[in-house]
């Protein structure tokens, strides 16, 4: 061990979670620890007093109901989750959560969920759900492999990157094949799987953005990562 610790807030779990997100978590977690450092992991959920440090933020999909739940907390805690986006923590966000850093998610039924706009998209719940393998090229992350399972479409403003382009299945929407976006350090996603098991360098960039920034650099000892090959051999097998 270092000695050096790296705390993970970990948003909304009991309302945003679900088809595996929390991997995502365990796997920072624990590349974290083969990296020789201690990690704290808070929970935080509507109500809750938000920590005054905290180092990466992670955050899942979850039903329209959940999202719902955990809007006004959410709209809350956006100028914080915004201070801290600008100051480079870096952030993860998948479907549900990657939707409400947006600035809005039209449910199908056209309820308007409030977003924060932390990430110049918007998104508009459609009749077809889009599901399945998706396979994402063209990122700085090489390709990533995951799942995805939304009836929101999302488009991107003009102030926002997208993640990469999809090769397989629909990502962002079903027109112009982009996936995910990024601002700073934050990375907001349709990726299930969970996402960090099959794609560990987008761990290891927001492992590498917070030591660095808590601790101005980061040096890493190479992990054995043949299961993670294994894995995305598999993955990238399956059809949509
Ligand atoms: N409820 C949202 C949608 O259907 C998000 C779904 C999810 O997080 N998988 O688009």
């Amino acid at each position: 061990m270092t000695g050096r610790s790296i705390t993970i807030l970990q948003l909304y779990p009991r309302d945003m979670n679900i088809y595996g997100d929390f991997g995502n978590t365990l796997v920072i977690k624990r590349r974290l620890e083969w990296y020789g450092y201690e990690v704290s992991l808070i929970s935080y959920n509507p109500g809750d007093k938000f920590p005054d440090d905290v180092d990466i933020i992670v955050g899942g999909g979850g039903q329209d109901s959940g999202q719902l739940k955990i809007q006004a907390d959410l709209l809350k805690i956006g100028p914080k989750l915004q201070e801290l986006a600008d100051d480079n923590v870096p952030m993860l966000m998948i479907c549900g959560l990657y939707q409400l850093f947006g600035k809005f998610f039209k449910t199908s039924g056209g309820e308007v969920i409030q977003g924060i706009g932390l990430l110049d998209i918007e998104t508009h719940g459609k009749s077809e759900r889009l599901i399945g393998n998706i396979i994402t090229v063209s990122s700085q992350f090489g390709e990533i492999i995951g799942y995805e399972n939304h009836s929101g479409q999302t488009y991107l403003g003009d102030n926002a990157k997208p993640l990469g382009q999809v090769r397989l299945g629909a990502g962002n929407n079903i027109e112009d094949d982009t996936e995910g976006a990024i601002y700073k350090n934050v990375i907001g996603s349709y990726l299930h799987g969970s996402l960090l098991p099959k794609n560990p360098k987008i761990a290891d960039f927001l492992i590498e953005k917070a030591v660095t920034r808590k601790y101005g650099a980061f040096y890493s000892e190479s992990i054995g990562d043949s299961y993670v090959e294994c894995a995305r051999r598999a993955a990238s097998k399956r059809p949509r």
